[in-house]
């Protein structure tokens, strides 16, 4: 990176400033140069003046029409006393860096804890000297307002994390001697203003984001936050419900991302027994109790389970099973469905014959198998033939 070092109150040239929005961001960064001058506790103290005073840096952003800001500017402001200022020769021209006054500036990192002067060498790097050819405005009673501009930044975050220390100086001759003095240093990179910016809280929700976009987020990345849901539509038997999932940088709050997701079809609404919304009846849950189908060949022996649906909590239960002559029941084993009862057997295994259920503590309550009955099918029963088994439940004198 090779920034161009100018004094921007010599060249005004596509430095359109937004003073109003320029001057809230210089009100952010104040706090940090309190913080940030007593790093620097190695100048000695005869060649400080306090006459001179580096307050401050800004940042350009582009101005309510959203004209684009090709390159971002760094400015450092500082102030001379007016006594100081009265009593210097004021700089000639851009290139003059002998007797006047202005700004040294140089990359912190590199100055690798050095007071910065204005001979400065490092790593062949010469600090820039920016004459204060031009003042920030009238001088006041007081003091006098100087600046000096970094333009030409390549957007990336290496260039926007660079820290760089100015320094004020004023040069004059004392006698015969030419006498050079410097005002506290300060040192700021374009991330670290804007960040200042951003958590200062007085920044517009736009100017914010800007800086977030532009600027902090292209040194440290947005962080995505968990999605949540949004938009949510509730889904019917009719319509599938959707949501949209979104990702929001939990910094910056910028929506990083959208995705429109299905929450599937909704249950029937059942009025009086039809759904309101597509008109379906709605289907009966009546307890059943039912015999499996199976398929057998003569003279095999197969497992037949009765089975319990829609169970509406039994107490206790009398199934009486008849079946084919052509089936000898040889045994019988409960399941789970009703095994908080006590199932007691019938004597002889015959058609009809009875397999009782009482109830205890608790009622059965689940669906599933409840009792598995095994049969031995006849050697003279035929191909084809449909030998049936019976089962009457009786409960409670209801029966089914
Ligand atoms: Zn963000
Ligand atoms: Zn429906």
């Amino acid at each position: 990176m090779k920034p161009e070092y100018r004094d921007k109150t010599v060249n005004m040239k596509g430095m359109v400033f937004k003073m109003k929005k320029a001057a809230l961001l210089f009100a952010a960064i104040s706090a940090c140069l309190l913080l940030s001058i007593p790093a620097y506790g190695l100048e000695s103290v005869s060649a400080r003046d306090e006459r001179l005073q580096t307050s401050g840096a800004q940042i350009r952003i582009p101005d309510d029409s959203g004209e684009p800001v090709i390159t971002q500017g760094l400015r450092f402001v500082s102030t001379i006393q007016k006594s100081l200022y009265d009593s210097v020769q004021k700089p000639q021209s851009e290139n003059d860096t002998g007797l006047g006054f202005g700004t040294v500036v140089f990359p912190t990192k590199l100055l690798d804890g050095d007071a910065l002067r204005k001979d400065t060498v490092k790593n062949g790097l010469h600090a820039a000297v920016v004459p204060a050819v031009k003042l920030k405005g009238e001088p006041s009673e007081t003091e006098a307002v100087f600046t000096a501009c970094m333009t030409g930044f390549i957007p990336d975050a290496e260039t926007y994390k660079t820290e760089y220390t100015v320094v004020s100086y004023a040069t004059y001759m004392d006698g015969e001697t030419e006498v050079t003095v410097y005002g506290e240093p300060y040192s700021t990179g374009i991330y670290e203003v804007a960040l200042a910016a951003v958590n200062s809280g007085k920044e517009s929700k736009e100017v914010t984001q800007y800086l977030f976009d532009n600027i902090v987020h292209v040194v440290d990345g947005h962080t995505a936050a968990s999605p949540v849901k949004e938009n949510e539509i509730a889904g019917t038997c009719k319509v599938e419900g959707s949501y949209d999932e979104v990702t929001y940088c939990t910094v910056c709050r910028k929506e990083l991302s959208r995705i429109k997701k299905s929450s599937g079809f909704g249950d029937h609404r059942y009025v009086n027994g039809k759904c309101e919304v597509c008109g379906e009846a709605e289907a009966t849950a009546e307890p059943t109790i039912a015999v499996e189908n199976v398929t057998a060949k003569a003279g095999d022996s197969v497992d037949v389970h009765i089975e319990i649906r829609n169970n509406p909590g039994l107490f206790g239960a009398v199934l009486t099973f008849t079946y084919d002559s052509n089936l000898t029941l040889t045994a019988a084993s409960a399941g789970d469905a009703f095994k908080e009862l006590v199932m007691t057997e019938p004597g002889l295994f015959t058609s009809p014959c009875n397999f009782v259920w009482d109830g205890q503590k608790s009622p059965a309550e689940s669906d599933g198998v409840i009792l598995t009955l095994t049969f031995t099918v006849s050697g003279s029963a035929k191909s084809g033939d449909e030998l049936s088994i019976g089962c009457r439940y009786l409960n409670c004198g209801r029966q089914f």
